[in-house]
C-alpha cells in the first residue's frame, strides 16, 4: 500500500495560544517498505502519524492509500478502513489481566471472525513472532520484548496492510530494540507489509528503515533513502540527530569492522569531559616504548557530557604496557582490558 500525503495541515488550541502542529507537509511513502519519520519531542510526529493513520482529519490537505483519497471517509467506512490499519505502540497497550492468545484475538473478535479461524490465526500468529509456547501466558508475567511481540501478532491478526510503529522500542533495552527491529523487518518482507515507524532514534531509523523523513517544527525538512541521509546529511536537524548516535564501538559490526589488528593487548579507553580534546595517546607513545594501534573509536554525547571510547592494542613488554596504563589512570582516562 501507498501513501501520499498532501499538503496537510493540523493547528491544536494550546493554553498559550494555537500551536500548528503539522505544518503544510508532503509526503510520498512507498509501498512494501520501512518509512521512518524521526523527530525531536514536540516536532509533530504524533500529530502527523494520527493524520496518516486516520484517527484525526486533517484540518487542510489530503490522505491517499495508493489513489483512494482516506482522509474524509464516512464514518462507516473510516471504521472498515481502520481495521485494515495496525498499530504498536511504545507501552505495548496490552491487556494485562489476558492471556497473550486473548490480546491476539480482540482485534478479530471485535471484527466478527469465525471461531476456528481466530484460533489458527492465533496460533500462526504466535509463530510469527517465536512465542508460540506462550499463548496461555498472562501478559503480566511477559518481559517488555515479549509484550511488544504479542503487540505486533495482535497488530498483524487481521491482516492489515499498513503497519504504524509510534515510538514503539523506546521502552525497550538496546539488545530487545534490535531483536524487535529485526522481527519488523523480517515481517515487513514475509508479508509485504508498508511499515511507517516514528521514532526520535536515529538508532531506530539506522537499523529498521529503508527511507526517513526528518520532522522539526511541524515540516519535513529532510527525506529520502537511509544511506543517503546517513552519507550526506543536510539539514542542521538531521546533522543533530547524527552527532548524538552511539558510536559502534561495540557488537558484531564493530568487531568486523576493527579486526585489522591481533597484535598486542587490547584495551578500551574511556575519556570523559575536557578530557576528549587532550593528546593523551601521542604523549604515551614519546614517555613510554610502546606502539598503539586505534581500531575504532568515536563519542557519545551523554546527558552529563561527552564521553570518548577508544579500542586500542598497545604493542610492548607487558612491563612497559603497565606502566603506560598506569600513567593513563593517573591522567584521568578510565582503562579497561578487552581481552
Ligand atoms: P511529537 O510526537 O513529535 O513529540 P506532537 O505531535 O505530540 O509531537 O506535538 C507537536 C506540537 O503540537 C506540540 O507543540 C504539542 O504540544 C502540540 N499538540 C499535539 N497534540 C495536541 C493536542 N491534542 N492539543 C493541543 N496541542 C497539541
Amino acid at each position: 500500500m501507498r501513501i501520499k500525503l498532501e499538503n496537510l495541515k493540523k493547528t491544536y488550541a494550546g493554553a498559550g495560544g494555537t500551536v500548528t502542529a503539522v505544518n503544510d507537509i508532503s509526503l510520498d511513502i512507498p509501498e512494501n517498505q520501512i518509512f521512518g519519520i524521526i523527530g525531536k519531542s514536540g516536532a509533530g510526529k504524533s500529530s502527523l502519524v494520527r493524520l496518516i493513520s486516520l484517527l484525526e482529519t486533517p484540518d487542510e490537505g489530503a490522505v491517499y492509500y495508493n489513489d483512494d483519497r482516506v482522509d474524509n471517509l464516512s464514518k462507516k467506512d473510516l471504521i472498515m478502513r481502520r481495521r485494515k490499519l495496525g498499530m504498536i505502540f511504545q507501552n505495548f497497550n496490552l491487556f494485562t489481566s489476558r492471556t497473550a492468545a486473548k490480546n491476539i484475538a480482540y482485534p478479530m473478535e471485535i471484527c466478527g471472525f469465525p471461531k476456528e479461524e481466530i484460533d489458527s490465526r492465533v496460533n500462526e500468529m504466535l509463530a510469527l513472532v517465536g512465542l508460540e509456547d506462550r499463548g496461555d501466558a498472562p501478559v503480566s508475567t511477559l518481559s517488555g520484548g515479549q509484550k511488544q511481540r504479542i503487540a505486533i501478532a495482535r497488530a498483524l491478526s487481521t491482516r492489515p496492510d499498513i503497519l504504524f510503529c509510534d515510538e514503539a522500542t523506546s521502552a525497550l533495552d538496546p539488545q530487545t530494540t534490535r531483536s524487535i527491529l529485526s522481527l519488523i523487518r523480517e515481517i515487513q518482507k514475509k508479508m509485504n507489509l508498508t511499515v511507517v515507524m516514528i521514532t526520535h532514534q536515529m538508532e531506530v531509523v539506522r537499523d529498521a528503515c529503508d527511507q526517513v523523513a526528518v520532522v522539526d517544527a511541524g515540516k519535513v525538512v529532510e527525506q529520502g533513502k537511509v544511506s543517503e541521509i546517513f552519507s550526506a546529511p543536510k539539514s542542521a536537524v538531521t546533522k543533530d540527530f547524527l552527532s548524538h548516535l552511539a558510536p559502534e564501538t561495540s557488537g558484531k559490526d564493530a568487531e568486523e569492522f576493527a579486526c585489522w589488528s591481533k597484535e598486542g593487548g587490547e584495551y578500551a579507553l574511556y575519556f570523559e569531559g575536557k578530557k576528549t580534546g587532550e593528546p593523551v595517546l601521542s604523549r604515551l607513545a614519546k614517555k613510554f616504548d610502546i606502539e598503539f594501534n586505534i581500531r575504532a573509536g568515536g563519542i557519545s554525547h551523554l546527558a552529563e557530557g561527552e564521553v570518548g571510547k577508544m579500542l586500542v592494542d598497545f604493542i610492548g613488554t607487558r612491563e612497559e604496557i603497565e606502566k603506560a596504563v598506569a600513567y593513563l589512570k593517573e591522567n584521568g582516562v578510565r582503562v579497561e582490558e578487552e581481552k
